[in-house]
């Protein structure tokens, strides 16, 4: 790898040079003047890239192996499900008779892919213990907003205007307090105890008449379970309020125990995270919400029916809280989604579980010999280590973050879930061999040493990058986001 600037496609233009070539013109020439009003002609010449096809593949794929992907190294990112994207996910979801298909056919020659949509409706009931599920949002946080907006109609219809505040704990993912606000509720935050679970007394003291929901994440965004569901469950249900599940991260207890089952009334998953859609940089995802028989009149509409012979979409729902997406969710990753449930099985997403939390508590406890484990129980598919140890010998989290980027490792989530100080959240993933989870484990012990060692080598890092360390502030608050032609 060398550290020049990588050229943009505009600098490695030559005037006259393509990449194609076309047969002569034999049509004569128009003048387009003649035919649209001024304004919309482009009078300067168009500045495009003038180079042949071996420079442009050349171009391209030399980019694309300066970035770091699930399918080229280990991404133990917390809380972000970087699993293995199988790839006969992406030959089903290529299908003609998929990929060619348009939203506004007429339902009765697309009966084929709205099969396959109620199929995996009812097989995300069987997962969660819901009722109903629809597959429109088209993430993880507009699922919580479509749950939470079905929660207030259900409250508003019931006549109970007053249950303006959703409670949510200290360690959850920000998108729940996000969610909350954006539906209009205001978010209450609960304590978490010493054992990185909710603190009960302060809950009880929390709920009241005004509770809409609690929303919770179980197992918690510290990849703990919280033990105390089934209570907490009651005390939020005897105030009326009702509970919110983030699934999210439902590989922890995939065909173990299920949101349903722990008393939730409203769930939404991640079909991107445990149902391997594939998901750097930032999508396209799917958020599915999974309700209760009572929250069925408020679901986003159209909604999926099966009548004898046919499947149809049901747009006569006068209680619905309305469309969430155009059309009917992220197709293509439902449909991988689907693909990867039948192609798992039962058994299958059972066993998901069992190697995503084994692969964690593998590596938690190796760890805990470097790091500091602030909660030490064992864990669900994730875990979170401290690095203040190594705080006292100068290297912050950041740095051994930088310096993992040198051994070819995705960083883990750092300073994330907040309530731990200089927190790293780590997800092996079910999909690792265990030559990768020691591969890891050694270079994590490395790096420890070496802060205590020799903490400017991890302080500088990284040395081994295309980019080195950056101002990441500068780079989030003042992104230059289009070519200059005059730089
Ligand atoms: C990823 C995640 C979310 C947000 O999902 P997006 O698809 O990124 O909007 C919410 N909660 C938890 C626990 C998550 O891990």
């Amino acid at each position: 790898m060398n550290n020049e600037a990588y050229p943009l496609i505009f600098e490695r233009s030559t005037a006259g040079r393509s990449g194609f070539s076309l047969p002569e013109n034999d049509v004569e020439d128009m003048e387009i003047e003649s035919m649209f009003e001024d304004e919309y002609i482009r009078k300067e010449k168009a500045e495009l890239p003038e180079v042949s096809e071996l420079q442009l593949i050349r171009h391209y794929t030399g980019l694309s192996t300066r970035n770091h992907g699930v399918d080229t190294g280990f991404y133990p990112l917390g809380s972000c499900t970087m699993k293995y994207n199988p790839k006969l996910n992406e030959d089903v979801a290529r299908l003609p008779g998929f990929s060619h298909i348009h939203p506004y056919q007429e339902e009765s020659t697309v009966q084929g892919a709205l099969t396959w949509m109620y199929d995996l409706q009812e097989s995300l009931c069987e997962i969660t213990g819901m009722d109903t599920v629809t597959l429109q949002p088209a993430a993880g946080a507009q699922g919580e907003w479509t749950g939470l907006m079905m929660i207030r109609a259900f409250h508003e219809n019931n006549g109970d205007y007053g249950r303006t505040k959703v409670i949510v704990p200290d360690s959850a993912h920000g998108t729940n307090p996000a969610s909350a606000t954006v539906a209009g509720f205001e978010a209450v935050t609960v304590k978490t105890n010493e054992r990185g679970l909710v603190d009960i007394e302060d809950l009880k003291r929390l709920v009241d008449h005004q509770t809409a929901a609690l929303m919770l994440t179980n197992p918690n965004t510290l990849g703990l379970f919280e033990e105390e569901i089934l209570v907490m469950a009651k005390i939020v249900h005897e105030a009326g309020g009702k509970l919110y599940y983030d699934g999210a991260n439902l590989n922890a207890i995939l065909g173990y125990t299920r949101p349903g089952d722990m008393g939730f009334d409203v769930v939404h998953l991640n079909l991107h995270k445990t149902f391997t859609g594939p998901h750097g940089g930032g999508g396209p995802g799917s958020g599915p919400v999974g309700v209760t028989a009572e929250f069925d009149p408020y679901l986003p509409k159209p909604v999926l029916v099966k009548n004898n012979d046919s499947i149809t979409f049901e747009y006569e729902r006068p209680s619905s809280i309305g469309r969430v997406k155009p059309y009917y969710g992220n197709f293509g990753i439902n449909l991988r989604a689907y693909t990867y449930i039948r192609t798992m099985g039962a058994e299958g997403l059972r066993r998901v579980s069992e190697y995503a939390v084994l692969n964690a508590n593998y590596m938690m406890r190796k760890l805990e010999k470097s790091f500091d484990l602030p909660y030490k129980q064992h864990c669900k598919h994730e875990f979170v280590i401290s690095g203040k140890l190594q705080k006292k010998q100068g290297v912050r989290t950041l740095d051994m973050a930088k310096r993992l980027l040198d051994f070819g490792y995705h960083p883990p989530t750092i300073y994330f879930p907040i309530n731990v100080e200089e927190a790293m959240m780590i997800e092996p993933t079910e999909t690792e061999a265990k030559e990768t989870l020691d591969g890891f484990i050694e270079t994590m012990e490395q790096i420890a040493l070496e802060a205590k060692n020799e903490p400017e080598k991890v302080q500088e890092a990284p040395h081994s990058t295309v980019v080195g360390r950056m101002d990441e502030t500068t780079a989030a608050r003042k992104p230059v986001l289009k070519y200059d032609f005059n730089r």
